[in-house]
């Protein structure tokens, strides 16, 4: 491999963040840490300035940059900078000094400091599906205009991306001869509970994945299927295909990370252990391989692999997203507005479960033909939408 690549972690402290740096643990070789950003766990990002030393490290306030410079300060920690806020963000994501960008905080939070990255033309390895699905059309303009390289972590995502040929032209898969992309889903821990527990199931029960370990907001998302309403929209986005070419097939076993079909009748597909940190080596080192940490597939001891078609009544929040993305950006926008605020609602036991499809509803209803222009005009429509999702939830928790 060529000359050591310098790498900013945008939520270094999260799960997607702790596998990243695990990955370039075992390729120091290939990969310095340049810089990387956190929001609360200070402890953490001790942890990792011990081991990485980075030349930043980001917090998003003033106070929680006193406390680490404390913490910086016992354990005689010098050569580290501690910054806090977006504009910081920012500046890690697009110094002149960094060659890839993994964009791994959670939400809408990620938006302005990706964009970043992408405006300086970094290379940007986008866990951060909130930020797509925010912002859409302009997003992928902005990767055009810039001539940043743009490359899924998402496993779903990351697998169509290994999927498709190499001279796949964006926005034109029939050239190809494709026909679908199918992205899987393991239907989470509620894929077989009585439609009538939905309404009573805890954030502990929702998060408890049988497949994958992640943070506590995308595994709501997967107990709902709204993350694979996102990832949805996601690959129409970053793979510039029409609604209509693009299925979900719940897989429970969550080998298959998704496939491409084609017209012929060949469906190629991406396998392996359900471990982030595959799609993340993957993404790091492309067009090259790395080694990952992640144990081989071993086909031996695998289970059967079976297939179903995700029901209406059980993953309403999935049919949501999927008719928001054929209404537009104002309704994409809506949507996960509306959804991070009733997903964190239902993690403060402040609403129900099957409460986040109400809220996700009205949300997407009241506010899917606002016209947006600019990142801007985005980031004031999601506002506007968190505000109306907020007092929906006060009603629901009276
Ligand atoms: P996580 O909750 O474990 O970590 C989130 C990170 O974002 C943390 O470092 C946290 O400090 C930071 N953060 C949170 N709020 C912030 C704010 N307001 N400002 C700045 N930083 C903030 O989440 P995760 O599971 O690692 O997921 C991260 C992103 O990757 C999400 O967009 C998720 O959808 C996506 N993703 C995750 C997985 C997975 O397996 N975990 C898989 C695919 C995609
Ligand atoms: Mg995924």
């Amino acid at each position: 491999m060529s000359a050591i690549k310098n790498v900013t972690v945008l939520g270094a402290t999260g799960s997607i963040g702790l596998n990243t740096l695990d990955v370039i643990q075992r390729n120091q070789a290939a990969f310095k840490v340049f810089a990387v950003s956190g929001h609360s766990q200070l402890q953490k990002l001790l942890e990792i300035t011990l081991s990485f030393s980075p030349k930043y490290v980001v917090v998003t306030t003033s106070e929680k940059a006193n406390q680490l410079a404390d913490l910086f300060s016992q354990a005689n920690i010098k050569e580290t900078q501690i910054l806090f806020g977006e504009q910081a963000l920012c500046d890690i994501s697009s110094d002149s000094d960094v060659d890839i960008v993994m964009s791994a905080i959670v939400g809408a939070a990620g938006l302005v400091p990706t964009m970043a990255a992408i405006k300086a033309g970094k290379q940007v390895l986008l866990a951060n599906k909130e930020s797509l699905v925010m912002s859409g059309e302009l997003f992928i303009q902005a990767v055009e205009q810039h001539q940043a390289t743009l490359i899924p972590v998402d496993s779903e995502h990351n697998a169509i991306f290994q999927c498709l040929p190499k001279d796949y032209q964006y926005g034109n898969p029939q050239s190809s001869g494709i026909s679908h992309l199918l992205l899987t889903a393991s239907g989470g821990p509620f894929r077989e509970l009585p439609l009538n527990e939905l309404h009573k199931v805890t954030p502990d029960q929702a998060c408890n994945h049988p497949n994958w370990d992640m943070g506590r907001k995308i595994s709501v998302d997967s107990a709902s299927m709204m993350n694979k309403g996102l990832e949805f929209i996601e690959a129409k986005w970053l793979f510039g295909i029409a609604e209509d070419n693009i299925k979900v097939v719940i897989h429970p076993q969550s080998t298959i990370h998704s496939m491409v079909q084609y017209v012929d009748g060949s469906v190629l597909a991406q396998m392996g252990n359900p471990d982030m940190r595959t799609p993340i080596a993957h993404a790091l080192a492309f067009p090259e391989r790395i080694v990952s940490g992640v144990k081989a597939l071993d086909f031996f001891s695998l289970q059967d692999f079976s297939f179903q078609a995700p029901c209406e009544s059980r993953f309403p929040n999935l049919y949501l997203a999927m008719h928001a993305c054929k209404l537009g950006q104002s309704a994409t926008t809506a949507l996960n507005a509306g959804n991070e605020v009733a997903v964190d609602a239902f993690l403060n036991e402040r609403i129900g479960f099957m409460d986040i499809y109400n809220v996700n509803d009205k949300v997407v209803n009241k506010f899917d033909s606002v016209a947006l222009a600019s990142i801007e005009d985005i980031i004031a429509h999601d506002k506007e939408c968190r505000n109306y999702a907020n007092d929906l939830v006060r009603k629901l928790s009276l």
